[in-house]
Order: structure tokens, then sequence, then C-alpha cells
């Protein structure tokens, strides 16, 4: 009985899960520690509004015991995909986190499943909802694997408590940014929940990602938002560059922060939820606080 017991824990496998999305494998790991073996199907910085998995990553979901998206209808495949899974349990994380939508004045909005007036997906750019959805992850898991339920919920209570951290580290670091410039000029409107959260606003113009054809008219308007927003610095998404970028800091005398991480897609040193937050707040920081 005693050996039995004791091979069953020995020889315990991780519980397999995938991520449709970096930050979801991100707090897979954190919740599920070394309970859990995660295969994150998107990490290394692609456009994830774009996803399209390839056979092996088919193979690896069906495979696995939780998939974990982010929801809100981020993935716009997913139903689609679930479809395909043959009934592999697909946990929607951000499902039960308050919304907000996207609004009308996103001059330029992420891809065409987000146009504006429907949600905006990009719920993990708060720290609170990340707090959040960690004990969503947590309860994913103890369905699965109830004999871990006191490790994932302590791993999720860990967790958040370094996020209220983090958050108040933000916060003191922000405060440094004067009323009057805090406005987030960027390109896809992504950074809404973390703005809610820290006092800022958005300000989505077009013409500051690589891939995005931008027309004279969208340029002049971009132009003109930023000229009106009287900021000291705008904010281009990582591997930005191009001609419109170009003209817009020429055309308004703005200077380039540094790049932000909006998807939450950070590789190398800037991945994972937590350094993503400091990344990006050092950048909002130094942009914004120098004159
Ligand atoms: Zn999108
Ligand atoms: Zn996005």
């Amino acid at each position: 009985m005693f050996f039995e017991l004791a091979a069953t824990l020995a020889w315990a496998a991780p519980v397999e899960v995938s991520a449709l999305h970096p930050l979801m494998a991100d707090l897979a790991r954190q919740v599920g520690g070394n309970h859990v073996e995660v295969h994150d199907l998107t990490g290394g910085g692609g456009n994830l509004h774009r996803f399209e998995p390839r056979p092996a990553d088919m193979k690896q979901m069906q495979s696995s015991v939780i998939v974990f998206a982010a929801g809100k209808n981020m993935e716009i495949y997913l139903e689609r995909l679930k479809s395909n899974l043959g009934g592999v349990t697909v946990v929607e994380v951000g499902r039960t986190i308050p919304s907000l939508t996207i609004g009308k004045d996103a001059v330029y909005t992420c891809c065409p499943g987000h146009g504006v007036g429907v949600i905006d997906p990009h719920w993990w750019n708060g720290i609170d909802n990340m707090r959040r959805a960690a004990r969503v992850v947590a309860q994913a898991l103890s369905e699965k694997d109830p004999d871990a339920k006191a490790y994932y919920t302590g791993n999720a209570i860990a967790y958040g408590q370094r996020l209220d951290v983090l958050k108040k580290w933000a916060k003191l670091e922000l405060a440094k940014v004067p009323s009057s410039r805090r406005k987030l000029v960027t390109s896809h409107n992504a950074l809404a929940y973390f703005a809610k959260e820290f006092g800022f606003e958005v300000i989505a113009v077009a013409g500051l990602t690589k891939e995005q054809n931008v027309t004279p008219q969208e340029q002049a308007k971009t132009i003109e938002s930023v000229k009106n927003a009287a900021v000291p610095a705008l904010f281009p998404e990582k591997n930005t560059s191009g001609k419109s970028l170009d003209a817009i800091v020429k055309a308004t005398g703005t200077r380039l922060g540094d790049p932000l991480i909006a998807d939450g897609n950070g590789t190398g040193d800037d991945a994972g939820f937590e350094a993503i937050i400091r990344h990006n707040v050092n950048a909002i920081t130094k942009g914004l606080v120098t004159p």
C-alpha cells in the first residue's frame, strides 16, 4: 500500500496543457509549477491575432488535458478550432473578467476581427485582471487534477501577491508622469485595460506598425492627433519601422519612445507578464517624464 502510493507520487506524469497565448502559457506555468507541462504554441513574437495552428500544433492540443485560450474572442478562430479538438477541454481564461469595448476613437484597431464596438480582447494588460486569471487557471487545473488542488490554489495566491507588489511599483513609477501627459499615443489599440488601471488615455493612431499600409489621409490624421495630444513621446510597437513612422516623427517633432509590448508576446528578457509590465512601465515613464 505504502509502496503503491510512493510509486504513484514518484511517477505522476505532469499534466499536459497547451496555450494559445504566451501569457496564458505564463499563467499556466506560474500556477501549475512542476505539476504541469506547458506547450506554448504562440510564443516567440508572432501576430497573435492571426495564429494559424500547424498540424503539429493540432496534435499537441489533441493530446493536452486543457487548452488555455485568452478568450474574449481574442482567438477569433476558436469555435472552428474547438470543433477539431475532439472534446479536449478549452478554457477561455478571460471569460469572466469585466470587458471594455473598443471605442470609436480607436482610429486604428488591431485586426478585422476587432473593430469599433466589439469587446476589447486585450484584457491581460490589466494587472488586477491577471491576478483574477490566475485563480481561473488554478480552478481549471484543479478540476483535472484534484489531488493537487491545494498546490494550484497556493501558487495562484502567491502569484497574486507578487502581482500586487508589481502593481504598487507600477503606480509609483507612473505617478512620475504629469497628469497632462498621461496619454499613450500608440498603434494597435491594445492598452485600454492598462490605461484604465493607471489613469491614462490611449490615443491609437495609424502608421506606427510595420505591416500597416497607411493612406495619406490616415497619415495626416495621425499627425494631427499626435500634435493635439501634445505629448513628448509616442510609442511604436516592437519591431516597428518604416517611412510613415519617420514622417510622423518629423512632422510632429515628437520623440520616439521605446516600443511597447501590446499583445503579450515579449521575447528574451521581456518574456512573461511581469517582465512585460516592467518593460512597458519603464518605457512609458522614460518617454513621458523627460521634457
Ligand atoms: Zn485583433
Ligand atoms: Zn492585439
